[in-house]
Formats: C-alpha cells, structure tokens, sequence
C-alpha cells in the first residue's frame, strides 16, 4: 500500500493487485479443495437411502423446505465456497439429466475426494490420480453394462416399471404411499409417452397440488386440472361435450392508444356511449356463441358487466388462466389459442368430453377439471396432502419418480440398488487394477474403496455395523459370484436385491459414476486458488 497525491495535493492510497487476493498453492490449494467439497458432501451423507435422513431448510424470507432430494438441499443451502459450488452444479447436472441419484453423486464425489487425499498425502502426482480415476470410471461403466438386465414393459404389464419408480420413492418423505405414486407416475409417464421414438415429453404431465385430504388421495386426471373456478356463481359447473374457445383476446370495449378526452354532457350521450359498450360485449359473446363455443377460457379478466352478460347468455367462462395452462389446455383439447374474436371459427375451437368444477372441503377453493380431451396427451398429477411442505416433497419425489419411468422408456435396461451396484464393481476394479504395472493402480484401487462408500453410507444410515455389513456382503457376491447383493436397509430378512425388486437405471447410475469422477478430476487439476482478501 501506499500513499500518493494528485496534482491537486489531493491524496489517494494505491493498493498493489496482489495485496488484494490471497493465495493458495500447490498441495496446500489441493488440500483446502478437497476439504470443501467433502464438507458438502458430507452434509448429504446421512440422506442417503431408504433410512436417510431428511433436511428442513428455511430461506431468507422464513419459508421452511422439508427435503430428501439432494438437488434441493444443495440448491437451497446458498454454498458460497467455490468448490462447493462446483459439488451444487454436479447434483444439479444428475438432476437436469437423469432427474434421480442426486445425493448419490455427491456422495460418490465426496469419496473420492477423500481418497484422492491419502493418495496426494503419500506423494502421488494428482495428474496419475485423475488419470487412474479416469480409467477405473470406465471399468466401472463398462461393468454396470454388464451386470445390467433388461426387462420387457408393455401397456398391459407396467409392474417392472412400477417397482423401479417405487425403489426411487422409499428413499423419500412419501414412502408409505410409494405403491400408489409409483403407478400414478408410470400411468401418467406413458400417457404421454411415444414408445416408437423412445421419446417422453415431461412437459406434458402437469404436477398440481392443493393442501387438504390425504396423501392417497393423489389421483391422475387424464386432462388437465386448473386452479381456477367460473367467473359467475351461477354458471353451470358441468359441461359436457365442451366445445372451447380458448382466448388471448379480453372481453372488454377496446381502449384507445393515445390519451384521449370523451365529453358526456348531456345523458343522451351517456346512453349512446353506455349501449356502444354493451354492443361491443354482445358481439364478442356472438361471435363466441357463431362459433359454437359452448366454454369460454379466456387468459385476461372480464369487468361484471361482460360477466353478467355471459351467464345470461348462457356462456359459461373461466377467467385469468395463465400462458402455460392456455397452451396446455390447447394441446390437450386439440384446440386453438385465438388472439381475436374475429378470428374465432368451428375448427379452431377444442374439444371435451367433460369439463366440471371441484370444490374442496370447506373453504370456496374449486378447480376446474377438463378431462376426457380429443388429443388426451396432456396428464395431470394432482397431489393432496396434509400442509404446503409435504406437498412440495411430493412433488420432488413424483418428479423423480416421472424421470426414472422417461429414463426406462428411453433405455430399458437396470441394475440393483442397495449398493449392490457399487460393490460388484468395486470388485471388478479391485481386479482390474492388480492388472496396471504404474502408479495408476494406487488411484484404481482408491476408486474401488471410494465405491464402498455408498454401501458404507446405506448401512450406517439404517442402523447396521457398516464394516461388518459391507464385508459380509462383498464375501458373498464374491463367493457366489452374484452381483446382486446389497444392504437390507428395510430389515427384509434377506440382501438379494434381485428378491427385494430394489432396481435403479443403468443410465442413472453410469452417469452418476462417470459425473462425479469428472468434477473430481477438475477438482484435482486445480493447483492454485487465488482469491479476493476479504472473501
Ligand atoms: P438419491 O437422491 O441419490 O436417489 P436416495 O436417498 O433416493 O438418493 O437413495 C438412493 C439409494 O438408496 C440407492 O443407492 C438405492 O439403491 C438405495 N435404496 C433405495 N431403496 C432401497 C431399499 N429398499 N433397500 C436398500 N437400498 C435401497
């Protein structure tokens, strides 16, 4: 630092850039590294599986989250170390990608940092680390290939389906419901699903949830559920064989661009004006009732007098649906969305078999159910539960569910949980590294104790020796040569996944696999942390 003075003998202090960061080199940068990321994933640790535990998170505005979903705790933690945000961008990544195994990635991560760690400690470059990292993750893919199966689904046979979505949901808040969800979530996937192309759009299913009933109460309505009610008590609150206009146009008189002064003096003008108005109301709702609409959704609002003017006229309408919902309901009822009235014709109208209203309990909520639609390929999960938070882990824990069915249409192919995934190919890394004659083996052999983590993290989270457990079970798969034997977290009496129908996707656990060896290979590719002092 130091102290100058302009031409004015005004002075003004000039710090040195360097002064400003501090810096980390070398070990000592790999060391701090690794010690965040492993305190993120530590964090995660214990929510791990079907006994792990939950997360209650509350944001600056004082809104509490209950989660087990590792994306949403890590996104709703605000990490501010660098690193750990690179560990919140992994989860984030298995999410967007394979929608499930968001704590296990970063388990899995957390692991092998900490492997890494007792290798660079016994003098290991961290490029053999990564390197050694990087050809265990292809055994370890390569293996998964091989130890997975393949099952045959149909409309009429969704059980394997189903026992794949319910593995995904008895990790989570909703477990004691599993069986329903699941179906619901398999139902609701292959409504829309195109098994030809092998294709799911998830934007189809819209997932819906209104407080109140129970948890079983979750129901799929082959349509779509909006929250709005009709715009008059009065209007009819079932319509059947419901022909749809669908509006982005609003039902008013139309309002001048620019200012504009309109003098009434006299009451003859008022009425001339006044009748004007009504007209204008009266034509939109002909022109409506021309095109044979017999339901008007509109996405602006109404002011009474139009509204009147619809219930006597005996054109029921639903006011302020939003963009998404008017696509949607565009979609489903095969209709059209029209910016103006003019342009309202038979053709462009959609089409319902039966469009109601649904009050709840005792307050004036209602929904407006529109179901049996001409093109039904949207779907609606609606979600009932006791009070706002369980509803939001519902609705992470169904869009888990949704995911694992999209990825099992894509590829039919599965492994089994329980860590027996992880320890079967553990094993087969353990051989594979006796096989290289460098230094990489050090960092094969790591990665193969870094795979016993997630079985270790299944164990102590239901309650069980996990070094006791973990041996007995790695014996037995290697004295039965069966890949199939995990941790019998629920106490089911035996550890033959294959028999507990605790299956996941290959595809989910290889991209878990292969995520979290490559930010562990940026992690240790990093040598230098220059950052601001006063960070
Ligand atoms: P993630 O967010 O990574 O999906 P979960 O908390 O859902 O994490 O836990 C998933 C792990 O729990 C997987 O390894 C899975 O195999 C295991 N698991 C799920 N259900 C069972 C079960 N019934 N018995 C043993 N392990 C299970």
């Amino acid at each position: 630092m130091a102290l100058a003075f302009d031409e004015y003998g005004r002075p003004f202090i000039i710090l040195k850039e360097q002064e400003q960061k501090s810096r980390l080199r070398g070990l000592d940068a790999h060391k701090a590294n690794i010690s965040a990321g492993r305190a993120v994933a530590r964090i995660l640790r214990t929510s791990l599986g079907p006994k792990g535990m939950d997360k209650m998170l509350q944001s600056p505005d004082g809104d509490v989250i209950i989660t087990n979903d590792g994306a949403t705790i890590l996104e709703q933690m605000d990490v501010d170390n660098q690193i750990g945000k690179l560990m919140v961008e992994l989860s984030r990544s298995q999410d967007y990608e394979i929608g499930d195994g968001t704590t296990g990635v970063v388990v899995m991560a957390g692991a092998l940092l900490e492997q890494a760690e007792k290798l660079l400690e016994r003098g290991i470059h961290p490029i053999r680390v990564a390197e050694g990292y990087e050809m265990a993750s292809r055994i370890a893919v390569d293996h998964l290939e091989r130890i997975s199966h393949k099952f045959d689904f149909s409309d009429a046979d969704i059980e394997p389906l189903v026992q794949t979505c319910m593995t995904t949901l008895s990790s989570k808040m909703v477990t004691r419901c599993k069986r329903t969800l699941a179906e619901i979530a398999v139902k609701a996937v292959l409504a829309v699903a195109d098994l030809e192309r092998k294709d799911v759009n998830l934007d189809l299913i819209k997932v819906e949830g209104k407080v109140g009933g129970k948890l079983e109460d979750t129901e799929l309505v082959y349509g779509i559920v909006v929250d709005k009610d009709m715009s008059h008590p009065q209007m009819p609150k079932r319509i059947e064989d419901a022909k749809i206009a669908i509006l982005t146009c609003p039902f008013e008189p139309p309002k001048p661009k620019t200012k504009h002064k309109v003098d009434i003096d006299t009451v003859e003008k008022f009425q001339t004006l006044r009748q004007q108005e009504q007209k204008y109301f009266d034509d939109m709702v002909q022109q409506c009732k021309d095109a044979g609409a017999t339901l008007v959704i509109c996405q602006w609002g109404f002011d009474d007098e139009a509204n009147h003017l619809l219930m006597h006229r005996n054109l029921p309408a639903v006011r302020w649906v939003g963009g998404v919902e008017l696509e949607l309901i565009a979609i489903a009822t095969g209709g059209r969305i029209v910016p103006r009235f003019q342009e309202l014709t038979p053709e462009k109208l959609g089409r319902a078999g039966l469009v109601r209203e649904k009050s709840f309990g005792t307050t004036k909520d209602r929904m407006l159910y529109i179901e049996q639609c001409a093109n039904s390929r949207a779907v609606t999960i609606f979600i009932r539960g006791g009070n706002k938070m369980m509803i939001e882990e519902t609705k992470r824990s169904i869009h888990d569910a949704l995911c694992v069915a999209r990825n099992l249409i894509r590829n039919n192919s599965i492994v089994y949980g329980g860590g027996s995934a992880e320890i079967s190919c553990s094993i087969a890394i353990e051989a594979a590294a006796d096989r290289h004659p460098g230094v990489e083996q050090y960092a094969i052999r790591a990665f193969a104790d870094a795979l016993d983590s997630i079985p270790l993290a299944l164990s102590e989270n239901s309650g069980l020796q996990p070094i006791d457990t973990l041996a007995e079970v790695k014996s037995q798969q290697i004295k039965e040569n069966n890949p199939y034997y995990g941790i019998d977290c629920n106490d089911v009496g035996t550890n033959n996944m294959q028999e507990q129908n605790v299956f996941e996707t290959l595809i989910g656990k290889q991209q878990q696999i292969m995520l979290a060896t490559q930010v562990v290979k940026m992690i240790l590719k990093i040598d230098d942390v220059i950052t601001p002092a006063d960070y």
